[in-house]
């Protein structure tokens, strides 16, 4: 990738600038615990984005995308964002460290990527993650803190892309470091390393290549049931309540919020056992904890849907450690933790099953937890 893009950089602007990459994540464990105030561990993963870039003095960006095919220039001046989606992504960047007081000038960049495109490893992160790591590099001597580099990430999300993300994706693809995952404390923004070295076992995701898109939004009304649940419990998130005072309030709640708040609590619950259980090398633990949260995310939460429901049960008749849907839900992918010895029969079997039944085939995703942003 990094000879393509040297290539087209030196035919298109001639010369050379500097490399730059970051990358897609994953999240081992702890979904839909961001807006409970809750602990996420995602880590950086071996798809990046990669852009050569080279400062021009001026305001005025040029930028190819070669996976794409597209040009853009636009002037770091300009109200309008350029219309083609992928470059949105770059001016709101440049935009975003501009409004906090840092510099940006004009430049030239070619970037390319292999993260998947809304398979939900983040690759909108990873690009922006990467440009916003450049951009500090080259004309703000890395001045910019880290999680600053994040902040601007979310808020191009946010205010050039209609997406209102939380702040996991882009920690994860700034903060990401080869041989670890990272425990987010999503209220407080403190983070811990954690060794991930599953010796003998790979990490697979399946993409089922549906979403299933829900007509009155699900996701915020799974927000407000944890909202109410709180309140009747006087603490500010679900993350400050525990199943006993959870069950001590059961009968003034519906059916659903219980089991709304259940998944939540025991979410909070599984992401601190799945460190302690990494702390030891223990994953065999960490795959039963896995399961543990799709039963939560599939009958409780309620955010599964049947192809991923079809998927994990292929996994746990496979043998699998430790299989869940990964990600906001109705569709997406599952994150397999599997042992070598069951890798092949595993794939083979879900790339069959899944074929016979939905007629297609999901998409195969290794990966290896890897660095983030980063000067090459
Ligand atoms: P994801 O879940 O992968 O983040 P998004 O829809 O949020 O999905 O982001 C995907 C968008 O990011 C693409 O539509 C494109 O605009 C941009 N993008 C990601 N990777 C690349 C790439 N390699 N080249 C050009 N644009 C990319
Ligand atoms: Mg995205």
């Amino acid at each position: 990738m990094q000879n393509q893009i040297a290539q087209v950089f030196k035919d298109k602007f001639g010369g050379c600038g500097t490399f730059y990459t970051s990358a897609g994540r994953i999240n081992l464990i702890g979904e839909h615990t961001d807006y409970n105030g809750g602990f996420v561990l995602p880590g950086a993963i071996d798809k990046v984005i990669m852009a050569e870039i080279r400062a021009i003095g001026g305001d005025k960006v040029r930028v190819y995308s070669l996976d794409i095919d597209e040009y853009v220039e636009f002037g770091l001046g300009e109200d309008d964002a350029p219309d083609e989606q992928w470059a949105r992504y770059i001016f709101g960047v440049c935009r975003e460290i501009i409004k906090r007081g840092y510099k940006v000038e004009g430049f030239d960049a070619v970037f390319a990527g292999n993260v998947p495109l809304g398979a939900g490893l983040s690759s909108s992160a990873a690009l922006e993650s990467c440009f916003a790591f450049a951009l500090n590099d080259i004309f703000n001597a890395g001045r910019i803190p880290a999680f600053e580099l994040a902040f601007i990430g979310q808020s191009t999300e946010h205010n050039y892309c209609g997406v209102n993300c939380g702040i996991m994706d882009q920690f994860a693809s700034v903060f990401g470091r080869k041989g670890n995952l990272m425990r987010l404390d999503c209220r407080s923004l403190e983070y811990e390393y954690f060794p991930f070295h599953p010796e003998g076992y790979r990490l697979v995701l399946l993409d089922s290549r549906v979403k299933h898109e829900l007509k009155d939004s699900p996701y915020n009304r799974r927000r407000e049931s944890c909202e109410r649940v709180a309140r009747r419990l006087g603490v500010e998130t679900l993350r400050d309540a525990s199943m006993e005072a959870l069950d001590a309030v059961k009968s003034d709640l519906s059916d659903e919020e219980y089991r709304r708040a259940r998944y939540v609590i025991g979410e909070k619950q599984r992401v601190l056992d799945v460190c302690d259980a990494l702390g030891r090398g223990d994953y065999e633990t960490v795959g039963r904890k896995m399961y543990e949260t799709h039963d939560g995310l599939s009958h409780d939460y309620e955010v599964s849907c049947e192809e991923i429901d079809f998927l994990n049960n292929i996994a746990r008749r496979c043998g699998v450690t430790g299989s869940r849907i990964m990600g906001g839900g109705f569709g997406g992918c599952t994150i397999n933790l599997v042992r070598n010895d069951a890798y092949d029969s595993f794939i083979d079997t879900a790339r069959r099953e899944y074929h016979t039944r939905y007629g297609i085939e999901p998409t195969v995703y290794d990966v290896v937890i890897s660095d983030g942003a980063r000067k090459l």
